[in-house]
């Protein structure tokens, strides 16, 4: 059976892009396969805190969890759901491979060039991060690892170093697909980019400080409405779907279409020619508040007991795997 891995960081509440543009999909994605494959869900939370944490790291985690579910996460004999620092294999194997990485290849990596751009002194996590991610994904062999484009160089990393490992050990790890193979089995040809509300030329990030630029899952419905109302156009005085051109008003149509699961054509033949951006607004406000509200009802019923259930049996689990998998690779340098 193969397996299929992904997780989100927990670092702070999701925003609106998260939830479209991955927490939705990858949960569409773990319910379609979770007949035929393993499907592990995991919260990194040692990832986290390679920066700033906003609130309690252990209780951003738990929500995290509560979101998968009130996303719809269908959980079944092969859906796992942990967290990685309850899992001590992931550091284990990362300190292994640390010593079959190079620094050449690590500081490569465009996700540490940019987190350390500007800091006088930046964390070695921030450096090391992607070995660790190669760990969390070579421990479970895990093939499908459905991720944000920002994340397929260290998926390419994770390759190498299991391609490394095996030419001088043995078959000791699966190679994880390629990205080109990753991205159709994302179906992400075209990924979603939901843009920042005020600066549209952005993509909208949940560690944007102004709070206007993006709606977060914990909004209160009335609050995001308003934030679609005051969001960023442009003066073309036409609905036209042009993301170079009119940025803000193609977000708007993009995130109608999103939130009322319609066609993003349907939604653009719907509006074409229209010139009242106002109205637009609204609509889209109604349809965003309604999303909210839905969603938060659902997460509402979430309980900390079922999050809690679920991890009791997840951990046991990739404990099982993943020591299973260390035991080799410690095997493989004599440390047993
Ligand atoms: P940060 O500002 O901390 O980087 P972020 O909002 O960019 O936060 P990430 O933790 O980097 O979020 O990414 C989590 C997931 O959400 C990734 O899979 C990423 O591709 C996806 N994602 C992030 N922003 C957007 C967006 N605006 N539209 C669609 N998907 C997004
Ligand atoms: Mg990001």
């Amino acid at each position: 059976m193969r397996t299929i891995l992904t997780g989100i960081r927990s670092n702070s509440v999701l925003t609106l892009g998260n939830y479209l543009g991955a927490l939705l999909p990858m949960v569409r994605l773990a319910n379609q396969h979770s007949a035929d494959s393993r499907v592990n869900i995991f919260v990194p939370d040692l990832h986290s805190i390679i920066s700033e944490v906003d609130g309690n790291l252990r209780d951003n985690t738990l929500r995290t969890l509560k979101y998968w579910l009130a996303a719809g996460l269908e959980v079944n004999e092969n859906v796992h759901i942990y967290r990685q620092s309850y899992v001590p294999a992931h550091s284990e194997l990362c300190w292994i491979l640390n010593c079959v990485a190079t620094m050449g290849e690590t500081s490569r990596m465009i996700q540490y060039k940019e987190k350390s751009k500007g800091q006088e002194s930046c964390n070695v996590g921030i450096f090391d991060y992607p070995i660790l991610m190669a760990a969390d994904i070579l421990l479970y062999d895990a093939e499908f690892i459905p991720l944000g484009e920002d994340q397929f160089q260290h998926i390419e990393l994770a390759r190498d170093l299991a391609m490394r490992f095996n030419k001088r050990f043995g078959e000791i790890f699966v190679v994880p697909a390629k990205t080109a193979d990753q991205v159709k089995f994302m179906g992400m040809e075209n990924a979603l980019r939901i843009r920042d509300l005020t600066n549209p030329e952005k993509k909208m990030s949940k560690s944007t400080a102004a709070e206007n630029s993006k709606i977060m899952l914990d909004d209160e419905p009335a609050q995001a409405a308003k934030k679609i109302m005051g969001a960023t156009t442009d003066s073309e005085g036409v609905i036209r779907f042009d993301m170079v051109k009119q940025p803000g008003v193609s977000n708007l149509l993009t995130i109608e279409a999103m939130v009322t699961n319609t066609p993003l054509q349907d939604v653009i033949s719907t509006w074409a020619g229209e010139t009242r951006y106002g109205e637009l607004k609204k609509k889209v406000a109604s349809s965003v508040s309604q999303m909210l509200e839905l969603f938060q009802a659902r997460l509402n019923e979430v309980t900390d007991e079922q999050v809690l259930a679920l991890l009791d049996e997840g951990e046991r689990y990739a404990n099982e795997v993943a020591n299973k998998k260390l035991f080799e690779a410690q095997k493989a340098f004599n440390l047993r």
